[in-house]
């Protein structure tokens, strides 16, 4: 398989790359801009492996986008490339309608003029993973899941762009016959995953000794998914989905984000031992303009029909990721010198 990994030198997209170059063997050409938030570091682990291709492209430049599909022939696209933090969103709201809208239809464009060029098994083999998120269906209460007929109702610019971009990754499937799969998850934690997300942040910050901000009463709920998880599940979209079909993606791991910081202060206080507890650097800041309250997903549809199952639990998953973060400095220690995730993000003026 040749894959074409939109946005892989980020978060989710290099644990992506990372598995289907290392772990399966595959080809993979990574379609990134290097933002702020896409590092190379992250794909330093397949860099020399001969699958392995980068190319530093805009997804909002379609004529470079065409350069790369004639020149890797992709069997597979999955386009993951976004403006993805929701603070960012709500102060510079311009970058997401560019890229998650306009670099999404670019992207639906780039791989149709692709598959449309295909014929036999190569075309009936194409497919495009738009991945995107749960927070299109808006905020839940106390009860509920979100399920894939669940209306959309986005709340944030940020969750805004992304309802428009699965919109249009629709739209390209009913209209054009384009073998689109759309996934839409819920939180992902990891490893490799930028300090300027709460548990990242959480944690470097308990290791400097710093606050560590919680917004609000830190009851707000998000359902976390180990990205390894994820990842899995978006190999089986690709291979076993149904084009046209929606598929949540979620890890029955719902936690309030006071739980989250309570559990990461607790490993820490096991693995990283100080005089006092971590627990006591906890401050509770200001909260998020139009914080959702509960996000939850039912990964029903995945799991009875392509067999997925999430392996990690939060549980196993923390310790993995708080682990990780003690013995790789060497990732992230010139993003904190560099200052990422340092000052908050996302109070507008
Ligand atoms: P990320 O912010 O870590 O990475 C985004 C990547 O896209 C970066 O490498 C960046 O350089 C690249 N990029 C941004 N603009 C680009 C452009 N115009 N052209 C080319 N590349 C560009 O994001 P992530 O957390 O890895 O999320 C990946 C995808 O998954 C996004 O589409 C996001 O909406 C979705 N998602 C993420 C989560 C999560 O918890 N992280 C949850 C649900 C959905």
């Amino acid at each position: 398989m040749k894959a074409l990994i939109t946005g892989g030198a980020g978060f989710i997209g290099s644990a992506l790359v990372r598995h289907v170059v290392g772990a399966l063997g595959w080809s993979a050409v990574v379609v990134d801009k290097l933002t702020y938030a896409g590092h190379l570091s992250s794909l330093a682990p397949v860099a020399q492996a001969p699958g392995y291709a980068f190319a530093q492209v805009d997804i909002c430049d379609r004529d470079a986008l065409d350069a790369v599909f004639a020149r890797h022939q992709p069997d597979v696209v999955f386009h993951l490339a976004a403006e993805s933090h929701v603070d960012r969103s709500i102060t510079h709201a311009a970058a997401f309608i560019e890229t998650n809208l306009v670099g999404t239809f670019n992207i639906l464009e780039a791989s149709r003029a692709h598959w449309q060029k295909l014929s036999g098994p190569a075309k009936e083999r194409f497919r495009v993973v738009h991945v995107s998120t749960d927070e299109v269906y808006g905020s839940l209460g106390e009860e509920g899941l979100f399920h894939e007929t669940t209306p959309y109702d986005p709340r944030s610019p940020y969750s805004a762009s992304k309802a428009g971009a699965d919109h249009l990754a629709s739209a390209w499937f009913h209209t054009y016959g384009l073998p689109v799969l759309i996934s839409n998850c819920s939180n992902n934690y990891g490893p490799y995953h930028l300090p300027e997300k709460l548990i990242p942040l959480t944690i470097l910050n308990a290791l400097d000794g710093r606050r560590l901000p919680v917004y609000g009463d830190g009851t707000n709920v998000r359902d976390w998914l180990y990205v390894d998880d994820h990842v899995a599940a978006l190999c089986l979209i690709a291979e076993k989905g149904e084009a046209g079909r929606c598929y949540n993606v979620g890890g029955r791991n719902e936690r309030q984000n006071i739980e989250v910081v309570h559990r990461i202060c607790d490993l820490l206080d096991a693995l990283a031992p100080k005089e006092h507890s971590h627990r006591e650097l906890i401050e509770f800041v200001t909260d998020r303009p139009g914080h959702d309250r509960r996000y939850a997903i039912d990964a029903s549809r995945l799991e009875n029909e392509l067999g997925w199952r999430a392996r990690e639990t939060f549980e196993t998953g923390m310790e993995r990721t708080v682990r990780w973060y003690l013995d790789n400095e060497a990732w992230w220690g010139p993003l904190r010198a560099a200052g990422v995730g340092v000052k908050r993000q996302g109070l507008p003026a």
